[in-house]
């Protein structure tokens, strides 16, 4: 008979019963990080400069400014990628109501400010073609600039991949789609 299964304990290896199983230094850390495509993924707020870092300039159109990277869902673990770099152009526009205030907002969307307070866009036309990856949520009536004004028949962006959102907005039928500086995140690849 093989006597190797008797080799437990005649090492000095084996943890005792009452200490703590040392792990190799790192593994921890490894084991947190996040999955490998989504680790150049960055937020807004990772940038020195905020939106100014993640922005190009149209060569062909002065005063123009393009997002310079790929952006990707914000949900760690998921990093679906909504738009190819150089499609959105950067705006500074009115904000939009899309969150239910009734509801907690998911912990991985940036909170954004209300009506009539500016918010930063990615703004893309003419059609959802231009997106890589994108979903919709059904129409919703929802108050585009100022909180006293008429309603709009809405549409939210959300991951087509997680179902994340809302990302941004859209008019139903309309040729622009928004999608918030603030709720993707920054493919620096
Ligand atoms: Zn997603």
């Amino acid at each position: 008979m093989c006597d190797t299964s008797q080799v437990r304990g005649g090492t000095g290896l084996a943890p005792s019963p009452d200490q703590p199983v040392s792990l190799p230094p790192g593994l921890f850390e490894a084991l947190r990080r996040p999955p490998a495509r989504n680790s150049t993924a960055r937020s807004l707020q990772d940038f020195d400069s905020g939106v100014m870092d993640v922005c190009s300039t149209d060569v062909t159109r002065q005063g123009v400014l393009k997002n310079k990277y790929d952006l990707t869902c914000p949900r760690t673990g998921c990093g679906s990628i909504i738009l190819k770099s150089d499609v959105g152009m950067w705006v500074e526009g009115a904000g939009v109501e899309m969150d239910d205030p009734n509801r907690p907002l998911h912990p991985e969307l940036t909170p954004l400010p209300l009506p009539p307070a500016t918010v930063h866009w990615w703004l893309i036309t003419p059609s959802p073609m231009e997106f890589e990856n994108i979903g919709f949520t059904r129409t919703v009536r929802s108050n585009v600039g100022e909180t006293s004004g008429p309603t709009k028949k809405l549409k939210f962006l959300i991951c087509a991949e997680c179902d994340l959102g809302p990302l941004g907005w859209t008019e139903e039928g309309g040729k622009e789609f928004w999608l918030a500086c603030s709720r993707v995140k920054y493919n620096i690849q």
